[in-house]
């Protein structure tokens, strides 16, 4: 038998010192436990925060007809899908939700993924070979990046939302245009229109990923496309996430049918993997139901942003350009970041601190989220905190 290793053998991974040198940079990163599920105060060390840090922004995660419409589907489905979607994995209930996704947001043909990550991976990796390029925003989310960097086709990295760059790199007939609807550390948008058009004149496809444009924007919360009046036609492939607006998790790819026929039959992620559980799926079919309706929570939460958008610009900060739930309030310095989100969670309110390698280096920030949620008094507690504890960082 081989001796039990105690620490002090030779070992084939320095796991100590990649901590050690993220504990020096101030970046060593720690999970915290929750003990209460989402909403609009989160409990922590026995503590209530306020809480501006969820992606849950239109409030649903919580809310009784969601959790109940998931019993109802574990009633009728049992709890697991048993195995991948091309095995015995793929039920009627998500064939249901598939052809509601399809209704809702105009497109011919959707698959399910169990995580947004794995969707990214499954399309981006199955359909660039070594002949093609990829043309990525620069601020797309890791998992884009991530499945980018693992494919063999060419990276092509075009300035954050800059068209004039982006057609400079652009080659006839040679892949894939890939961006966020609204990007989820600077809640900025794309200016979807002209990357359809870029698109359609240089012969390339496009995909846009809307994990915070879901739900949020558009008619009936359809998202970017619908927000910016953009044509479902224009986007070869859409993608976004149930675990943000949607309050579930899981997450779509949607395009031609003939694009979901391709990825059904090569996309590893999803042929090699055990389906979202069907359950689930019933409880994201309530979500669409209710957010499809959801006009006034999504006119409610304009008016936090509202509220917050022009308490910042008062006091003098710097804000970002977004006029959606991510606020970003920009800091600089990774350490004064994390000062000042300590400062507010002394007083209460919970906002997370975000540093490189997660943004740019120097563009450590606060990324406040405003959900349906909140109150209005909620947003005047957080300005006032904030020019407290922005006060000589
Ligand atoms: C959150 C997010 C994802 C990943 O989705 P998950 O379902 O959380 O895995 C993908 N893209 C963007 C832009 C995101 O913000």
């Amino acid at each position: 038998m081989m001796p039990v290793n105690r620490g002090h053998q030779p070992m084939p991974f320095d796991l100590q010192a990649a901590l050690n040198k993220r504990a020096e940079q101030g970046l060593l990163r720690q999970r915290q436990i929750l003990q209460s599920g989402q909403g609009r105060f989160i409990r922590l060390n026995d503590q209530s925060y306020l809480n501006f840090s969820s992606n849950d922004y239109l409030g649903l995660a919580a809310q009784p007809f969601l959790t109940q419409a998931w019993q109802t589907g574990l009633d009728k489905w049992g709890a697991g899908a048993g195995a991948s979607p091309l095995v015995t994995g793929y039920t009627q209930a998500h064939a249901d939700l598939e052809q509601t996704l399809a209704e809702w947001l105009g497109v011919e043909s959707v698959m399910l993924f169990s995580t947004g990550f794995a969707a990214n991976q499954a399309v981006i990796k199955a359909l660039l070979q070594k002949e093609h390029s990829q043309y990525q925003d620069r601020l797309n989310h890791a998992s884009l990046q991530e499945a980018g960097a693992q494919s063999p086709a060419k990276m092509l990295r075009f300035r954050h939302n800059d068209m004039a760059h982006l057609a400079s790199l652009l080659q006839p007939q040679t892949g894939l245009i890939i961006s966020e609807g609204v990007f989820s550390m600077d809640g900025d948008q794309a200016p979807c229109q002209q990357l359809a058009d870029l698109a359609a004149q240089s012969g390339n496809w496009l995909m846009i990923d809307d994990a915070h444009g879901l739900g949020v924007l558009g008619e009936q919360g359809q998202g970017s496309l619908s927000h910016q009046q953009v044509s479902p036609n224009g986007v070869h492939i859409r993608m976004a996430t149930f675990g943000k607006a949607l309050g579930v998790a899981g997450a779509f790819v949607g395009g031609s049918k003939q694009l979901i026929d391709y990825l059904v039959n090569f996309a590893r992620d999803y042929v090699y993997s055990t389906h979202l559980p069907p359950a689930q799926a019933c409880a994201i079919q309530a979500a669409i139901h209710w957010v499809k309706q959801a006009d006034v929570e999504r006119a409610h939460l304009q008016s936090l942003i509202h509220l917050f958008r022009t308490g910042i610009a008062e006091l003098g900060f710097a804000i970002g350009d977004s006029v959606t739930a991510i606020q970003p309030v920009l800091i600089g310095d990774a350490d004064k970041a994390i000062a000042v989100a300590d400062r507010l969670r002394a007083r209460g309110l919970w906002v997370t601190a975000i540093r490189p390698p997660t943004v740019p280096q120097g563009t450590a920030r606060l990324r406040i989220t405003l959900t349906a949620a909140h109150q209005a008094s909620d947003v005047s507690l957080l300005l006032g905190a904030l020019k407290e504890c922005m006060a000589d960082v």
